[in-house]
């Protein structure tokens, strides 16, 4: 896919398939009141960028159509499930500015009702107490292929049942002796209807209900009839549900329930060069792989956000990929894309020597200072910062050559005998090269050229172009940590010979111990992000001490040509 600004316009208007189903709905005669959707993570990870796709897909629809959207944690797992991750996903959504619609909920504080539902179907005749273990429940039920078979216990009277599941209710079976199951159809073609699983034994506690329960809802029993209890206009979720669609709709069918959601797919979101699932993830978090969920080389939110990706970019970006229900991995470097134009838009200015080379200006006197003011950004109106000037400087070993041979096009940067601009200060002249025992450079003698703050020189003194600089008497040393993509491979979790966690970039983080940043910089918010000038987008790292400022690059300043 490609990646320039353009087609990112022209993407920002894509279509989004489920807004036109609304749009129907909200015309026919049974129209809902509301437009109700719901966000349903469940709180098993950190949110990652395929997240926040449904989440401003959820949160998005709602906006538009004056609805509400529903937070609601699918805690059917305690096992898997924490409330840390809670707390995270709250965080997440919220940064990412959205509001959810009053309280957190929860689907285990529906666990009553769902018993009483589950009792409810088995008074019916339509659930029964199995006492298939997992693997013979799993030769019972075919394949794809072929048909299943019946279970013996499929034929327990409603009264066994009954007492059956209570007993299980009330901790008398072992783990995995029996579970309650939905008597459906074993022959038919959709696997999810060959009586489902609804209950199973777990003895482990809750982090929201505690140690009240010991039998727990299958996903399935659980979320259709959540979204019906709290009066789920549109249930949207991604395409891997499509099958589990008719299950969804047989227990809205099947129960007393006072509304009925409809469910409808889309298309998860695939990236290259990134994985999306929790499970995945947090391997690399578990393995040490990375320094935590909230690594900015993960494609989680928190990362993202670590890393200087804004919400504002993140959610154009999910604009611009738009909701149908084909699937196809999207580049990258389109998420890159829309981060660099909106930072290079709204971020601050600054100045960075990352390796520095001494300055000294013959015509400064010794200890003179000057307090330069520049602009914070370019366009916007973002005020002034001071900058100070002094006779010692740090430039970057690049901006620097002793090859007088070098054209000026070819070359903009500083040579000896020529002028260039130090951005926001003087025009200055480079004169002599110090060099070191082995003909390294170690410092350049150089002269301003008087009254050309903020003024063109005359035309003999023109510049070769603009470089960056600090003054080295006030500059403070920070550590930028500077990121590439995590993985060496553009399907990471496809490679058919090596896992996942064996494909990563070895070069994702270089550590650049110390560097020399213009001391506004000292003031630096964590998370407000800066365009470091000539080097590329930087954000301070909360790891950031009074003594050592650390700086995340967020991205180069341009997309590099070698990916
Ligand atoms: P994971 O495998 O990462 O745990 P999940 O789908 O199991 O993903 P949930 O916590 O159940 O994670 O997801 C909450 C919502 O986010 C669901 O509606 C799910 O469909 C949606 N979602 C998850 N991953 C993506 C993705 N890559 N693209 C779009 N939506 C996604
Ligand atoms: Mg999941």
């Amino acid at each position: 896919m490609s990646n320039d600004n353009s087609t990112a316009e022209s993407a920002a208007k894509t279509s989004n398939f489920i807004h036109q189903i609304i749009e129907d709905d909200l015309k026919s005669a049974d129209a809902p009141k509301q437009i109700v959707t719901r966000f349903p993570p469940e709180p098993n990870g950190y949110l990652h960028i395929g997240h926040a796709k449904s989440i401003c897909l959820n949160f998005g629809t709602a906006e538009k159509f004056n609805g509400v959207c529903n937070l609601r944690f699918d805690d059917t797992n305690p096992e898997k499930e924490s409330q840390e991750y809670i707390e995270a996903i709250k965080r997440d959504i919220r940064w990412l500015g959205f509001t959810w619609h009053e309280d957190v909920r929860y689907t285990s504080s529906y666990f009553d009702q769902l018993y009483n539902w589950a009792v409810y179907l088995i008074e019916k005749g339509n659930a029964y107490v199995c006492d298939l273990n997992a693997e013979q429940a799993r030769a019972y039920r075919g394949d794809f292929t072929t048909p299943g078979k019946n279970s013996p216990y499929r034929d327990r009277s409603i009264s066994e049942n009954l007492t059956l599941f209570a007993k299980m209710k009330a901790g008398g079976f072992a783990e995995g002796f029996c579970s309650l199951r939905a008597k459906i159809d074993m022959q038919s073609s959709n696997m999810n209807l060959r009586d489902p699983m609804l209950y199973r034994i777990l003895n482990v506690s809750h982090h929201q209900t505690g140690d009240q329960w010991c039998i727990y809802p299958i996903y399935d029993f659980a979320h259709g009839q959540s979204d019906a209890i709290e009066g789920i206009t549109h249930s949207i979720c991604t395409l891997e549900f499509e099958g589990h669609r008719p299950l969804y709709e047989w227990f809205l069918e099947h129960l007393p329930v006072a509304s009925t959601p409809r469910q409808y797919e889309f298309s998860r979101l695939e990236l290259n060069y990134t994985v999306t699932s929790k499970r995945k993830l947090k391997q690399l978090v578990d393995k040490g792989i990375v320094n935590g969920w909230d690594d900015p080389r993960m494609p989680t939110i928190s990362g993202m956000r670590r890393r200087g990706y804004t919400a504002t970019a993140i959610r154009k970006f999910c604009d611009m990929v738009g909701v149908t229900r084909s699937n196809g991995v999207v580049d990258v470097g389109m998420l890159e894309s829309a981060v660099r134009e909106d930072l290079e838009v709204n971020a601050k200015r600054a100045m960075c020597v990352i390796d520095p080379l001494k300055v000294t200006l013959s015509n400064v006197a010794e200890g003179a200072s000057e307090m330069l003011s520049l602009a914070v950004h370019p366009k916007l109106d973002m005020g002034e910062r001071e900058l100070p000037f002094s006779k010692y400087l740090y430039i970057e070993k690049q901006d620097f050559s002793e090859d007088t041979s070098l054209g000026r096009k070819k070359f903009k940067r500083l040579v000896i005998g020529d002028y260039v601009r130090l951005r926001g200060a003087y025009v200055i002249k480079a004169e002599q090269v110090i060099k070191d025992d082995s003909g390294q450079i170690i410092e350049v003698i150089a002269s301003i050229v008087p009254g050309t703050v903020g003024a063109n020189p005359a035309p003999e003194f023109k510049p070769r172009g603009v470089i960056h600089w600090v003054s080295a008497c006030h500059a403070v040393p920070c550590e930028l940590r500077i990121y590439d993509r995590l993985f060496s491979d553009a399907t990471p979790d496809k490679n058919k010979e090596k896992p996942f966690t064996e494909l990563i970039n070895p070069d994702s983080l270089q550590v650049i111990p110390r560097a020399w940043a213009e001391p506004s910089l000292l003031k630096a918010e964590i998370e407000s992000g800066y365009q470091f000038e000539r080097t590329g987008y930087f954000v301070a790292d909360a790891d950031s001490t009074p003594e050592q400022l650390v700086f995340n690059q967020t991205l180069p300043l341009r997309e590099s040509k070698a990916k």
